[in-house]
């Protein structure tokens, strides 16, 4: 298989992989279906929000997902994901990120020094 080949079919999977993980997040019933999206989300880039702004709308976008049936599914798909902004699975882009540096030593593949 030549390497455009294979990244290529790296690429369907992954976004296989994300879709299937999207519409379990969306049939588990999110909690945000209809709420603000802007609760959720950075505002725009061009319109620096002030950290105690920010953080006053994070804690009740994560109060939301704190009661959310699809937080599981939610997390599973902000894992493979890994979005830049926004509050998913009660967590923010930030704490979703260092989650998914985190990987057990028992996962495959992993070099154990
Ligand atoms: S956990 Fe939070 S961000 Fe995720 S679907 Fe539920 S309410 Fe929405």
């Amino acid at each position: 298989m030549s390497a455009r080949s294979w990244l290529r079919r790296t690429y369907i999977e992954r976004d296989r992989r994300e879709r299937a993980l999207r519409e379990a997040m969306l049939a588990a019933g999110p909690a945000c279906a209809d709420t603000d999206a802007a609760l959720f989300t950075a505002p725009d880039v061009f319109e620096p929000e002030p950290v105690a702004v920010r953080q006053d709308r994070e804690a009740a976008a994560k109060k939301i997902c704190a009661a959310c049936p699809a937080r599981t599914a939610c997390l599973a798909y902000a894992l493979a994901i890994r979005p830049t902004e926004g509050v998913w699975a009660g967590l923010s882009a930030t704490e979703i990120r260092a989650l998914s540096l985190y990987r057990p030593a028992s996962e495959p593949g992993r070099e154990v020094a």
